[in-house]
């Protein structure tokens, strides 16, 4: 029988990076909510039609990335429901936003979440099927502000506080403005026009996109086609007089908070509900797939899915890419404290209360077993530990146990009281 395994382009977290998981997702919800987000749960799938609207049929998301699958109708008389792993969480929040009426308010929503998407994409590394994303959304009424320069500005501060506090160096924000849904439209038309003489030498995706969505040619990643994007007119030069000046407060506003960006005039993202502002972090440590995060202002989605005007900006962290860029900074060391090894079976009760005592202290202890040889003890310590201690017949009787600090090699006796304290010191001097 063939053994089972994980399905392609999805993968099992294991421990130790799940350390990395963890201390990512424990810092997001406290940077979060030091700026008064709160979290939204939304389902993992959903009515396939929320994202054919709420992205946009022409999307490689929703032409060809989608899990879909036919629910099974109730009735004979009912047509099953066309249902869809969710590919991303905007949609689904502002599918939220709207059934629940969250705008009645006239708040501000502040909402951000942290899951799974999926997307059957071409695996590779910092590309997965089953992938997770750590975003949030501002969105509420024209009259909450959420139309303001200043919501963009507070985003785009808060991810590079977050990143800094990950102790993610070296990365950089790509910033642009994609306009008013007037502004695209008179850029549609230069777009189109300036393709015309070009188109024919571009890929296949590129010749249909530039029937169906001309925008989405900026999107494509085909090398040969680069230089003939190149030439193409740049969406800046479409922008109005208010979306000029709505993109000057923003990056105003970056320039007062000290966030360093660079603008970017092809910058336009896979989805269709982008307005104004647009983005992405980029690391240069993660290889071809190098956006860490995107994100951008969708002034019109929640009327796209029926619902009332409610502008909003959100982002996508990819975590999968948060977690590969932090294990290629750091070579972790061991998080635990202390192995304790028992000297014999019969000390082994005396070890589990000694272990005890210690993690009550708030310590990382990993216990061993008696039955193991000193050596055998050793070495399963220093791969897991950074200090080992003895606990012997003597060490019980006398209550002074013996502790050696891996990275110094340092061998030192510690009277139990103060084994708490000795422990928590750093181990490297
Ligand atoms: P998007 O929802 O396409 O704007 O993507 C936002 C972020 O999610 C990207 O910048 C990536 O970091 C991450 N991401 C998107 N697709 C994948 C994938 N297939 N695997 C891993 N991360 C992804």
């Amino acid at each position: 029988m063939s053994t089972l395994k994980a399905v392609r382009g999805t993968r099992d977290l294991l421990p130790p990076e799940t350390v990395l998981w963890n201390r990512v997702e424990a810092t997001a919800r406290a940077v979060f909510a030091r700026y008064n987000f709160g979290e939204i749960r939304t389902p993992v799938f959903e009515d396939t039609a929320l994202f054919a609207r709420g992205v946009g049929e022409e999307t490689d998301i929703v032409s060809k990335e989608m899990y879909t699958w036919e629910d099974r109708a109730r009735a004979q008389s009912e047509k099953p429901q066309s249902l869809t792993l969710r590919p991303e969480n905007t949609a689904g929040v502002v599918r939220a936003y709207i059934e629940h009426g969250l705008g009645e308010s006239g708040q501000l929503q502040k909402l951000y979440y942290i899951g799974p998407q999926f997307r059957r994409e071409r695996p590779q590394k910092g590309r997965y099927r089953q992938f997770a994303q750590i975003g949030a959304e501002v969105i509420g009424p024209p009259s909450s502000g959420s139309e303001s320069p200043l919501r963009d500005a507070e985003i785009l501060e808060m991810l590079a506080t977050l990143l800094n506090e990950l102790g993610i160096t070296g990365w950089t924000l790509h910033l642009n403005s994609v306009g008013s849904a007037a502004d695209r439209a008179r850029y549609d038309v230069a777009l189109r026009a300036a393709l015309v003489p070009v188109v024919g030498q571009m890929c296949a995706d590129c010749q249909r996109r530039a029937v169906t969505n001309p925008l989405r040619v900026l999107d494509c990643k085909v090398p040969a086609d680069q230089p003939i994007i190149e030439t193409l007119p740049v969406i800046a030069d479409s922008l109005d007089e208010a979306s000029q000046t709505h993109f000057a407060a923003v990056t105003a506003a970056l320039d007062a908070a000290g966030v360093p960006y660079t603008l970017n005039p092809r910058l336009v993202r896979g989805l269709d509900y982008y307005t104004r502002t647009t983005f992405e972090f980029t690391h240069d440590g993660l290889g071809a797939q190098n956006a860490l995060l995107g994100g951008g202002r969708y002034d019109g989605l929640s009327e796209a899915l029926g619902g009332p005007r409610a502008p909003g900006i959100g982002f996508a962290i990819g975590e999968d890419r948060l977690v590969l860029t932090l294990l290629a900074q750091e070579s972790a060391p061991p998080q635990v404290d202390a192995y304790i090894a028992p000297l014999g079976e019969t000390l082994n009760t005396a070890a589990l209360v000694l272990a005890r005592e210690l993690r009550h202290k708030g310590l990382w202890i990993e216990l061993g077993d008696g039955s193991f040889r000193l050596k055998k003890s050793f070495e399963a310590a220093e791969k897991t530990a950074r200090r080992i201690v003895i606990l012997g017949e003597d060490e019980l009787q006398s209550g002074i146990l013996t502790v050696k600090t891996f990275s110094t090699g340092l061998q030192t006796k510690v009277p139990r009281a103060e084994l708490g304290v000795f422990l928590s010191e750093p181990a490297s001097k």
